[in-house]
C-alpha cells in the first residue's frame, strides 16, 4: 500500500464524515488521479525530450545540416536591382582600369611553376589585398607529376568572409598554355589573352568596382558570401587527357571535398558550401555566343539574360546590337571540358560562361590584347556585376 492511500484515510477520519460536504468527498480522489496523470505526463515528456535530443545529436555530425544547405541553396532568391541601381553598377565598371591595371600584368608567359606564374600570382593577391572589403587570400600550392616531370602548381582562393555558411564562387584560370614558338619569330610567346587573362582581369575588376558595396555587405548577416578562385594548371602540357589537364581544379575540388567548413554551426565540407560555381573562360573576343550548359542552373542563366536585356534597354552597353546578343538558350554546341568538371562530378551546381564556338584565335599566337574587343569585355563585366549584386542582394 502506498503512502498516498494512508494519508487519504487519515484525512477522512479527521473530518469525521459529517462536516465535509459530499461533493468534496467525491472530488478528493479525482484530484489525486489528476495529479498522478500530470506526473505521468511530466515523466513521459522528459523521456521523449531526451530521446529526441539524442536522435538530433546523432544526426548533426553528418546529414541534417547538408540538407539545410541544399534546401537554402535551392530556395535562394536573388534581389532585383532598380534601373537607378543598374546604372550605378554599370558606372562603377571601369574599362581602362580593367585593361591597364588588371589585364596588362597578366599578359606574360605564365607556365605553372615559373617566374612568370609567380609574378601573376603576386599581381592577383596584391590587387585583392589592396581593396577595402578585406579579402582572405589563400594559396593552395602542391606538386604533381606531368609529362614534363614534377611541377609545382598554385591555386589562389580569395574569400570575402570565410565564416559565412554558403558561397557564390567565381572562377577562372591564370596559367598559360605551352605552345610551340614560330621559328620565324621565336621572341613571340603565347599570351592567352582570352585564355584566360581577360576572365581573370574581369573578376579583379568586379571585386574592385563592387568594393564599397562588398565592404558594407560583409557587415550584414547574410548567409552567402563571395569567393574568387584563380586556378593554375588548367592547360595540358601535351595532348589533353584526364591526367594531363585541370591540375589545379582537380586538386582544389578534392581538397574542398575533404575540408570541414570553418563556420562552427555548419557540419559540411567546403565543397558542399558552394551554392553556385560560375566559371569564366575564353572571353574577350568580339561577338561571343554563350549557351546554357546545365538544366539545374538554368534559372541563374536566365538572370544573366535578364541582366543583359536590362542593361541594353537602359543604353548602358556599347557595340551591343540587340538586347539578347551574348546569352542565348536557343543554341547548344555540346559540352566543354574545363575547370568546372571536378566540381560538377562532385555535385556542385555550375554556370559555365564560355563562348561556343571558341574564338578563332583559340590556342594560337593571335590570342593577344589586340584581338580583344574592349566594349564586349566591358559589357560582360557589367552583366556580371548586376548578376553578383542581385545574387548577394548588395545594397547599391
Ligand atoms: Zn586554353
Amino acid at each position: 500500500m502506498s503512502r498516498t492511500t494512508r494519508r487519504y484515510k487519515a484525512l477522512q477520519q479527521s473530518n469525521g464524515g459529517g462536516s465535509l460536504p459530499g461533493c468534496d468527498r467525491v472530488r478528493q480522489p479525482r484530484a489525486r488521479v489528476l495529479l498522478l496523470c500530470l506526473l505521468g505526463v511530466l515523466v513521459l515528456s522528459l523521456v521523449l525530450g531526451f530521446y529526441l535530443s539524442s536522435v538530433a545529436d546523432s544526426r548533426s555530425g553528418d546529414r541534417v545540416p547538408h540538407t539545410d544547405l541544399t534546401k537554402d541553396r535551392l530556395s535562394h532568391k536573388p534581389s532585383k536591382c532598380h534601373p537607378a541601381q543598374i546604372r550605378h553598377l554599370a558606372s562603377q565598371v571601369d574599362g581602362t582600369r580593367l585593361f591597364e591595371a588588371h589585364l596588362r600584368p597578366i599578359l606574360i608567359e605564365r607556365l605553372p611553376g615559373t617566374r612568370g606564374s609567380l609574378a601573376v600570382q603576386q599581381h592577383i593577391t596584391s590587387s585583392l589585398s589592396s581593396l577595402s572589403a578585406g579579402w582572405s587570400v589563400e594559396l593552395d600550392s602542391f606538386q604533381s607529376p606531368t609529362p614534363r616531370g614534377q611541377v609545382t602548381f598554385t591555386n589562389i582562393v580569395a574569400t570575402l568572409d570565410p565564416m559565412v555558411p554558403r558561397k557564390l564562387l567565381l572562377a577562372c584560370h591564370y596559367d598559360s598554355k605551352v605552345l610551340p614558338r614560330d621559328p620565324r619569330a621565336p621572341e613571340i610567346v603565347f599570351l592567352g589573352a582570352s585564355d584566360s587573362a581577360v576572365p581573370c582581369a574581369m573578376i579583379l575588376e568586379l571585386a574592385t568596382s563592387l568594393d564599397a558595396q562588398l565592404k558594407l555587405f560583409k557587415h550584414q548577416t547574410f548567409p552567402v558570401t563571395l569567393q574568387l578562385v584563380f586556378f593554375d594548371g588548367e592547360e595540358a602540357f601535351e595532348e589533353w587527357t584526364d591526367t594531363d589537364s585541370l591540375y589545379g581544379s582537380r586538386h582544389l575540388a578534392e581538397l574542398m571535398a575533404n575540408s570541414a567548413h570553418p563556420a562552427a554551426s555548419v557540419h559540411a565540407s567546403m565543397l558542399q558550401a558552394v551554392d553556385l560555381f560560375v566559371l569564366l573562360d575564353l572571353l574577350g573576343g568580339p561577338d561571343p555566343l554563350i549557351a546554357n550548359h546545365f538544366d539545374n542552373t538554368a534559372r541563374w542563366f536566365d538572370r544573366l539574360i535578364a541582366a543583359e536585356k536590362r542593361l541594353h534597354r537602359q543604353g548602358l552597353l556599347k557595340s551591343h546590337p540587340s538586347e539578347q546578343t551574348y546569352f542565348r538558350k536557343d543554341v547548344y554546341l555540346g559540352p566543354v571540358q574545363d575547370d568546372h568538371i571536378p566540381f560538377l562530378h562532385r555535385g556542385v551546381p555550375v554556370l559555365h560562361i564560355i563562348p561556343t564556338p571558341f574564338p578563332q584565335f583559340w590556342h594560337t599566337l593571335d590570342d593577344t590584347e589586340e584581338n580583344m574587343h574592349r566594349p564586349t569585355v566591358e559589357n560582360l563585366t557589367k552583366i556580371m556585376a548586376v548578376f553578383v549584386a542581385e545574387y548577394l542582394g548588395l545594397t547599391t
